[in-house]
């Protein structure tokens, strides 16, 4: 299977740009910022809540890092103004974290305070491990310094993730816990599928455990029902917690915790650079060439089957 993923992200590029919009269309809320906001309207009226995006590329120089800080902050006066259930969910090298730190941290904090000024919230989504600890440094900074509407991304994939978990334990962090989805080295990273889940749910209990709000972020079934177990053994309310999973992907799921009576959180991405972020993803983690490709090809053979989120 891993030689078909590699295969398929090989191919991508060659494949017209069209056909990778068709693909990508289901997972992207679409290029503009008003594209997000009219699925985020869709999966409001459905009871579910959601986390916006901007997609970015990789950028160079500090007025990049700072024109994405001025999307996000549209994103948030948007929110606002059009009521939405919705926060923001960004990534610090965006925010120009490769550049320096003090532009990142300029950026990040102007957003963490426009964000508590209109009661919203900023989730600082967790990139390639050579990030985590600057990105796990700058949240406990706003956090001391008194920044609360702001949360971090944990990885299970990450061997650390139990002992940052501790670390930050003082903090009650508010946390999104997801597999990870860059392929880290062995000596760093759990490799084994199982190992992986094993980790996820000693993370979640030991983040529970600590009091933290956590967002449950998977599609993997097994971890949906550890995550049901673990909330209702602590006998956590509906808004001591959530699960969260990405638009288009194995939409059923939601739909199932929604009705079950469990807060979803759904991530939305947009922006223009779609095309380069969704090969970018694909070349740094070919696992999800394949999941895509299995999607489409299901989608294909039983059209009615799964009409999707948000009818998309
Ligand atoms: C809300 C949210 C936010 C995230 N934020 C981060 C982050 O900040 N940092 C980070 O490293 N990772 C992040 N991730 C990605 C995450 O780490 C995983 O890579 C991804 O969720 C797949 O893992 P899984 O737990 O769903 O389990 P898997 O076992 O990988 O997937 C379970 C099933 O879900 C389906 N599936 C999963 N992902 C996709 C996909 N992309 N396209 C199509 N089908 C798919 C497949 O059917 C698969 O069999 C986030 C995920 C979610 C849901």
């Amino acid at each position: 299977m891993a030689i078909l993923d590699r295969a398929l992200v090989t191919l991508l590029p060659a494949i017209p740009k069209p056909v990778v919009r068709r693909l990508a269309e289901r997972y992207i809320a679409g290029p503009e910022l008003e594209d997000a906001v009219r699925v985020v309207r869709g999966l409001n009226t459905g009871a579910k809540l959601a986390t916006i995006d901007v997609l970015g590329e990789e950028i160079t120089h500090a007025d990049e890092a700072r024109a994405i800080a001025g999307a996000y902050h549209d994103v948030l006066e948007t929110i606002d103004r059009e009521r939405l259930d919705a926060n923001v969910s960004l990534k610090l090298t965006g925010l120009g974290l490769e550049l320096s730190l003090d532009l990142c941290r300029e950026n990040l904090e102007s957003l963490v305070v426009d964000a508590a000024a209109r009661g919203n919230f900023v989730r600082i989504d967790m990139e390639e491990s050579s990030t985590t600890d600057d990105t796990l440094a700058l949240y406990r900074e706003l956090r001391e310094g008194g920044h609360d509407r702001v949360g971090v991304v944990l990885q299970a994939t990450l061997k650390r993730t139990l002992a940052d978990v501790d670390a930050l334990a003082d903090l009650r962090p508010n946390v999104r816990l997801c597999k990870g989805i860059y392929v880290e080295p062995a000596t760093i990273a759990f490799r084994e599928f199982e190992a992986v889940r094993t980790n996820f749910v000693r993370v979640l209990d030991a983040l529970l455990d600590a009091g933290c709000y956590v967002g449950i972020a998977t599609h993997d079934e097994w971890l949906l029902e550890q995550g049901r177990r673990a909330v209702a053994e602590r006998g956590l309310g509906r808004d001591e917690y959530e699960f969260q999973t990405l638009l288009g992907v194995r939409p059923e799921l939601g739909d199932e915790l929604v009705s079950e009576g469990h807060r979803l959180r759904i991530y939305v991405p947009f922006g223009m650079h779609w095309y380069e972020y969704s090969l970018r993803r694909l070349q740094e983690n070919p696992k999800i060439a394949g999941y895509v490709a299995a999607d489409t090809v299901g989608r294909l053979l039983h059209p009615l089957r799964n009409p999707g989120q948000n009818g998309r």
